[in-house]
């Protein structure tokens, strides 16, 4: 069940291995690993708390590739100079542009929406409305065996 009110330092922990940030459980919002259920499958709290709250993932998303590309890339010339291999590192690099927003999808609407709870806590209106959603849920399970 999920916990009262956690920390902002509990759910970030929580995001960071993409957990529920408010319940904790793994089984989350997340559906395999670029699809999203509606709501946490275990608490029912919504992960689209507002309109536009996918752009914030996105911008996560965006800052840890450059951060990351910025990263190897500075890495990459320390490294190498004064013979920077170019060709190799550009597509060293397109790599890690290509498959870094894909592995880390996930995570950023995890951490996004951890930062939100933690800013704009749910009121209790919304955690009824997400515990009922899943009793909701239940009860259409049980009855549909
Ligand atoms: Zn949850």
């Amino acid at each position: 069940m999920p916990s009262k009110d956690p920390s902002f330092g509990r759910m970030m922990r929580r995001a960071a291995v993409v957990h529920c940030p408010w319940c904790g459980a793994r089984r989350t919002f997340i559906r395999r690993w670029l699809g999203k259920y509606e709501r946490c499958r275990t608490c029912g709290i919504r992960w689209r708390r507002e309109e536009g709250f996918e752009l914030s993932a996105v911008a996560i998303n965006t800052t840890l590739t450059f951060l990351a590309l910025a990263i190897g890339m500075t890495i990459g010339f320390v490294m190498t100079s004064p013979d920077i291999p170019v060709a190799s590192m550009v597509l060293s690099l397109i790599g890690v542009a290509v498959f870094m927003p894909i592995v880390i999808y996930p995570l950023t609407y995890t951490m996004w929406l951890a930062f939100d709870l933690a800013v704009h806590r749910p009121e209790a209106a919304e955690l009824a409305e997400a515990a009922a959603a899943v009793d909701a849920q239940a009860v259409a399970r049980s009855t549909s065996r």
